[in-house]
């Protein structure tokens, strides 16, 4: 330190936090942070120093302030508003965009919605960011479709109907590919793309619908155990936490040989009978019963995980699938003992 700076003390400070270079002074966006993953990932952004600002926009369609609430940071704020109309007065140096719903039922209850809040969202969000920042979108194993390999490679371009019933979100997660991708080849967008494939665990809404959490509501609910056909269809089921260091790990990483969508997700494939009946077992045996399959649902999904591999040396799914689930279940019912707990102080003061 030289004597003028020794001299000038709490403005030399200030001088030195305003003339920061951007890699020690980052304003973060995030759409969807009350979500399930995105308020996962709020948690594990504000675990960075280099965050000094964190917005939250989210219009609370499929998430929840509950998903926030814990957390009490000065650099934390939530805006409560649609992504594709949402203003700031300043631009971002990371911009996170993970506003969609994910669930089947959500998503097929309102397609244009859907539709919009990825892609028009996305087009917005490309505003908001500063010259040279970096965008990361959470994309899906959906764009497979109907897989014709498996595992489904990166590379697998997907067998996808785009009228069918799942086409809102497949189709706006594949175009907003599309736009993220050809961005980064006309300007150079500083890009991170994730395909997730199937993510669980605690935060997931009471009514999201997804076969684990929709599993567990139901058995503690007292209610038989729904599954969609014969329950052979599989998939590869991812517990939150993993899934999120994943997605941290490539989504602050600066210098990356490779530029693709990058798969996570778990290895493992359950069918959807096997989780009914370990969900049974774990609730006292609660029946399960077939109803009719659902339309176009996709007989199986695992990720080929080779190039996860290399560019992220040491990540995997590590919880396994039964201490997962059983934590789910933990989460919900301590919700549930919750939620009866403040309703019977309710009642007991009227
Ligand atoms: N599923 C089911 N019963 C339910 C919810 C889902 O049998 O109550 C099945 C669904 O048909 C699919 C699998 O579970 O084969 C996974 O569905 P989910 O909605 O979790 O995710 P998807 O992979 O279909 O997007």
């Amino acid at each position: 330190m030289n004597a003028r700076n020794r001299q000038n003390g709490p403005l030399r400070l200030l001088k030195e936090i305003m003339s920061k270079p951007d890699g020690a002074n980052k304003r973060v966006l995030i759409a969807g942070g009350c979500g399930f993953l995105g308020s996962h990932l709020c948690d594990e952004l504000l675990k960075r120093p280099e965050v000094t600002k964190l917005v939250c926009v989210d219009n609370l369609w499929t998430g929840d302030v509950a998903n926030i609430k814990h957390l009490n940071d000065q650099r934390f704020h939530f805006v409560e508003s649609d992504v594709e109309t949402f203003r700031s007065d300043h631009l971002f140096d990371e911009v996170y965009h993970f506003a969609s719903p994910a669930s089947p039922p959500w998503y097929m209850a309102e397609p244009a919605r859907t539709i919009s809040a990825n892609i028009v969202g996305a087009l917005r969000l490309l505003e908001l960011l500063k010259p040279g920042g970096r965008f990361a979108y959470t994309s899906t194993s959906e764009v497979y479709g109907e897989p014709l390999v498996t595992p489904q490679p990166e590379s697998f371009r997907g067998w996808v109907d785009c009228t069918g019933p799942r086409s809102s979100y497949d189709e706006a997660k594949r175009a907003t590919e599309a736009l993220l991708f050809e961005t980064r080849r006309t300007r150079g967008l500083d890009l991170r793309v994730t395909r997730l494939f199937n993510v669980y665990g605690p935060r997931t809404r009471e009514d999201d619908g997804r076969a684990i959490s929709n599993f567990i509501t139901q058995a503690l609910g007292g209610k038989p155990i729904t599954v969609f056909g014969d329950g052979t269809q599989s998939r590869s089921w991812g517990y939150v936490s993993d899934l999120v260091e994943g997605m941290a790990r490539f989504f602050w990483r600066d210098t990356f040989d490779y530029l693709g969508p990058l798969n996570l997700g778990n290895e493992r494939e359950i069918s959807v009978i096997d989780i009914a009946r370990y969900v049974s077992e774990l609730t006292g045996g609660q029946p399960i019963v077939h109803l009719e399959p659902a339309p176009q649902d996709p007989t199986n999904r695992c990720p080929d995980l080779t190039i996860a591999r290399q560019v992220l040396p040491g990540w995997s799914c590590e919880v396994p699938f039964e201490e997962g689930v059983r934590r789910t279940l933990e989460w919900f019912r301590e919700g549930s003992a919750a939620q009866q707990a403040a309703g019977e102080t309710r009642a007991a003061r009227a």
